[in-house]
C-alpha cells in the first residue's frame, strides 16, 4: 500500500476539486472513454471522484503515478492542510477523458494520468505531523504530486490516523486477528471470573509475551501491516503507571528503553492498534484477591482500546470502553494556528467525551500543567473549559486553559473572569486580584490563547451574572 499526496491548491485544481471530486463523475461518461470490459465491469457505482495529473517536468508526475495501484490511499493536501484521504480503485491514462473534464493547461498539458477515487473521507492534518513523521526539514514544502514507498506510507497512514478503508489491508489476516483476540479474551475471562491469572496462564493464553513492556507478537500479527512490524497485543504496566488509570480510561507512557529500533516499532504498533480498532490486553500486577498491587505473582487483565495518541508527552491514552475509539467524541481541529470549527458541541450526539483526551489536547496547545493565574505545584492543575460542557461547552483544545483548583472553583464561581480582547484578567465587583490570589494580570503570555468565540461565551455570561447581583 501506497500513500500518493496529491496538492490541490492551484487554481487548477482548486476547479477540478470542484468538478469531479465534489461532483463527482457519472460512470456512463467513465464508461464514454474508458470502454474496455474488463475494466468498465469493475465500476460498481453510479458516480465516482476523479482526478488526474500532468506528466510534469522529466515525466516526474506520470514515474510516481506508475507506480499507483489499485487500494492505494490519496490524500489531498491545500493551505499546509492534508483535508481528505480516499481509496483508489482504478486508474488509467486518458487524454481525451481529461480534456473532457478539465480541459488543458496554459502551457498545452493535460491531466491525463488518471484515476479513481472512493470512500473518500475528511481529515484535518497539518502539514507539520508529516513533516515530523518523516523528519523534513523546518524549511520543507510540499512541491508536486508524490508518492511514498510502503513502510513510509504505513507511518503517515499511523500519523495521519487515516480512517480505516475496507479493503486497504490484508483483510483476512485482520479478522483472523479480531476472532484470535476474541478467544483469547473469552479464555482470560473464563479464568479471572474464579480468580486472578498467573504469569504463566497469560503467557500461555498469548496476551502477552514480551519483557518489553509491549507486546507486538510478530508472528501472529506482521501479516496484518505491510511493514511486518504487527500490531500490539499486550502492555503491561507493573504497577509503574497504575496510578494513571481511571475508571473508563488511562494514559500509558511510550516505551523508552536502550533499544530505540524497538521502541518506534512498538510505539507504531499501538497506533495501528488504534487505526485498526483491535482491542489490546492491560496486564496488571494483582494479589490472590486479585486486588491491583505495585509487586505480585497474579496478574489482571483488562481489554482496552487505543483511544488517543499524544507525541508530545510521549503517551497514549487507553479506554475500558467497550465500543473503543467510536464511542468517544473527539474533536478536530487545526494544529497548525489552533483554529476551531466551533467550539460548542450538539446536545443530541450520544458519544462520551474523554478528560484525559481533553487535557492530552490542552497539553499540546498551551504546554505543561501551570496555572495560568499562579505558581500552584502541577499535582493540582486541572483543565478547565471556558465554555463549560452542562453549557455545550467541546473538548476543543480552544475551549480550555490549566487551572489550579482554587482558581478553577473561582473562576466557575463568576469570581473572575478573562476579557477577550485584552486577554486581562477582571475580577468581579466584590473582588480584587489580591483578593483573589490571582499573581498574573493577564494570559497573553500563552502563545496559542483560548478561542475568541469561547472567551466570548464566557465573557458575556459573567457579565450578566455581575448585572444581576
Ligand atoms: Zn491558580
Amino acid at each position: 500500500m501506497r500513500v500518493h499526496i496529491v496538492p490541490c491548491g492551484d487554481k487548477y485544481a482548486r476547479k477540478h476539486h470542484a468538478k469531479t471530486i465534489e461532483k463527482l463523475v457519472p460512470r456512463e461518461e467513465i464508461i464514454l472513454f474508458e470502454n474496455d470490459e474488463k475494466f468498465t465491469s469493475t465500476l460498481k457505482d453510479d458516480a465516482y471522484a476523479c482526478w488526474g495529473v500532468t506528466n510534469a517536468k522529466n515525466n516526474s508526475n506520470f514515474k510516481n503515478w506508475q507506480t499507483m495501484q489499485k487500494d492505494d490511499i490519496c490524500i489531498m493536501y491545500r493551505d499546509k492542510t492534508f483535508f481528505s484521504c480516499g481509496k483508489i480503485t482504478a486508474k488509467f491514462k486518458n487524454k481525451e477523458f481529461s480534456e473532457y473534464l478539465w480541459g488543458s493547461k496554459e502551457d498545452g498539458q493535460l491531466w491525463e494520468n488518471m484515476f479513481l477515487i472512493d470512500e473518500i473521507k475528511e481529515i484535518n492534518v497539518s502539514l507539520e505531523v508529516l513533516k515530523k513523521v518523516m523528519g523534513y526539514k523546518e524549511k520543507f514544502f510540499i512541491q508536486g504530486y508524490t508518492a511514498f514507498d510502503n513502510e513510509s506510507s504505513e507511518k503517515i497512514v499511523a500519523a495521519f490516523q487515516i480512517p480505516f478503508f475496507e479493503k486497504s489491508f490484508n483483510d483476512t489476516a485482520l479478522k483472523v486477528e479480531i476472532e484470535r483476540r476474541e478467544k483469547m479474551w473469552m479464555e482470560i475471562q473464563k479464568i479471572q471470573n474464579i480468580r486472578p491469572l498467573t504469569a504463566e496462564e497469560v503467557r500461555s493464553i498469548g496476551c502477552y509475551g514480551s519483557a518489553r513492556g509491549i507486546w507486538r507478537d510478530i508472528k501472529n500479527t506482521s501479516d496484518i501491516t505491510p511493514s511486518g512490524k504487527g500490531v500490539c497485543v499486550g502492555i503491561s504496566s507493573r504497577g509503574k503507571y497504575e496510578d494513571d488509570f481511571g475508571e473508563e480510561t488511562g494514559t500509558y507512557d511510550y516505551p523508552k528503553t536502550e533499544m530505540r529500533g524497538q521502541d518506534s516499532a512498538d510505539i507504531e504498533s499501538l497506533r495501528s492498534a488504534m487505526q485498526f480498532k483491535l482491542p489490546i490486553f492491560l496486564i496488571r500486577n494483582a494479589n490472590e484477591k486479585g486486588e491491583l498491587i505495585n509487586s505480585g505473582k497474579r496478574r489482571k487483565v483488562d481489554k482496552v482500546f487505543v483511544l488517543y495518541d499524544s507525541p508530545e508527552d510521549n503517551s497514549i491514552v487507553i479506554t475500558f470502553s467497550e465500543g473503543g475509539k467510536d464511542d468517544y467524541e473527539i474533536p478536530i481541529e487545526e494544529e497548525d494556528t489552533f483554529q476551531e470549527r466551533e467550539i460548542s458541541v450538539k446536545t443530541t450526539k450520544s458519544k462520551k467525551r474523554s478528560q484525559e483526551v481533553f487535557r492530552k489536547k490542552l497539553l499540546k496547545r498551551i504546554g505543561p500543567k501551570h496555572c495560568v493565574l499562579c505558581d500552584a505545584l502541577p499535582e493540582v492543575i486541572e483543565a478547565a473549559h471556558i465554555r463549560p460542557v452542562k453549557d455545550n461547552g467541546g473538548d476543543q483544545s480552544g475551549n480550555g486553559i490549566w487551572l489550579c483548583r482554587n482558581h478553577h472553583s473561582l473562576f466557575d464561581l463568576n469570581k473572575w473572569s478573562i476579557d477577550p480582547k485584552y486577554l486581562e484578567i477582571i475580577p468581579n465587583n466584590q473582588n480584587s486580584l489580591n483578593s483573589l490570589q490571582i499573581m498574573r494580570s493577564n494570559i497573553r503570555h500563552l502563545k496559542y490563547p483560548p478561542s475568541k468565540e469561547a472567551l466570548e461565551w464566557r465573557w458575556k455570561k459573567f457579565n450578566k451574572d455581575q448585572d444581576m447581583n
